[in-house]
């Protein structure tokens, strides 16, 4: 692994920069990845901002997203970029299973990896890493490159600002997850002082439903959440049926599973939803409960104690019995 700082000779002069992100994009992939990219950008780099698949409409206003090419849309163009770039930024994700396709591709690239996250477990395909687990954002961890590593907050512009902004604000929950330290608190002060709107971002992001979303949601909450009580945990389970009719998109989802988290004394809530080609669980945990642990072992996945993801081959039912099936595995954590 090189030293960090030595970055600061390489973006000296003018490259020509990929910055990357996880499938499936959140407010913190795409805010720490255009947040990243404003400030490169006025720096007079040439960037571009590769995102594996689509992202969520709610997304679509942060400042220069026009600058954004989705991989399934456009691979060919994007893999020329991501082969050509004399750096790659991988932002918000640690192993590149988390890219899918594109995985291989940065892989094969010859230029230099930067790694910027705040996942456990780092795969190690990276030459340059600023990675902990105790920044509540990859955002975060941006704003301490720009900031600390480069020296140039000066460059934190309202673009940037806006960005890193809404990266942190989504990871941390609205500023509420444990992560949210007085740094934090400190950052966030910077980024409104630096012309972040925060209550316009907070609207852009979490009062722009379609009615359809509403709806759903309504529905999800009356016909399709189970509450377990004998293990504190509640799940919701939703058809690509009930997708359907609800016309629901990607980003629509967002969020839901934390409404079974709101119940009293419920410490595990999981999400599991009928995706296309495989069921896809998202799991929500308070305290020292590791969601994580039961993605990784069971699920394919992994992500943090309080907020992990994974899948499973077999249909929604299946994937259900399977989730109900480990908790007396966990029982007595549940119980605390
Ligand atoms: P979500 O439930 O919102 O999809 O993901 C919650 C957290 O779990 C995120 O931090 C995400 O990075 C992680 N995560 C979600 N799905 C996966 C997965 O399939 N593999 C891994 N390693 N992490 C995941
Ligand atoms: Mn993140």
């Amino acid at each position: 692994m090189q030293d960090l700082t030595s970055l600061k000779d390489l973006l000296a002069y003018p490259k020509h920069i990929v910055i990357t992100t996880h499938h499936k994009p959140d407010g913190d992939a795409m805010g720490s990845s255009l947040g990243l990219y404003n400030y490169l950008a006025q720096k007079g780099h040439h960037v571009r901002v590769v995102a594996p698949t689509d992202y969520p409409i709610f997304l679509h206003w942060l400042p220069n997203n026009s600058e954004v090419i989705i991989y399934t849309d456009k691979k060919e163009e994007c893999e020329k970029l991501v082969l050509e770039a004399e750096l790659i930024f991988c932002l918000d994700f640690n192993a590149l299973s988390r890219i899918n396709e594109l995985g291989n591709v940065v892989r094969q690239a010859g230029g230099v990896k930067v790694m910027i996250d705040h996942h456990l477990e780092p795969e190690g395909f990276d030459d340059y890493r600023h990675w902990t687990i105790n920044a509540c954002a990859t955002a975060q961890l941006v704003y301490d490159f720009i900031a600390n590593v480069m020296g140039e907050k000066g460059l934190i512009n309202k673009d940037v600002a806006t960005c890193l902004y809404t990266g942190i604000m989504t990871d941390s929950g609205s500023f509420r997850f444990p992560s949210t330290t007085p740094e934090v608190h400190h950052i966030v002060a910077d980024l409104i002082s630096r012309g972040a709107e925060n209550a316009k971002i907070h609207q852009m992001v979490y009062d722009n439903f379609s009615e359809n979303r509403l709806r759903f949601l309504g529905h999800c909450l009356l016909n399709n959440l189970e509450v377990l009580t004998e293990y504190n945990t509640a799940l919701i389970s939703v058809s690509q049926d009930l997708l359907r009719q609800y016309s629901i998109s990607t980003g629509d989802t967002e969020g839901l599973v934390n409404y079974a988290l709101t119940i009293n004394g419920i410490k595990l809530a999981a999400l599991i939803i009928e995706r296309p080609d495989r069921v896809k669980l998202s799991l929500r945990s308070t305290g020292d409960f590791p969601a994580n642990e039961i993605c990784k072992k069971y699920f394919d996945g992994g992500g943090h104690r309080n907020a992990a993801g994974g899948h499973s081959e077999g249909s929604l039912e299946q994937v259900v019995d399977r989730f109900k099936s480990i908790l007396p595995e966990y029982k007595s954590l549940l119980l605390i």
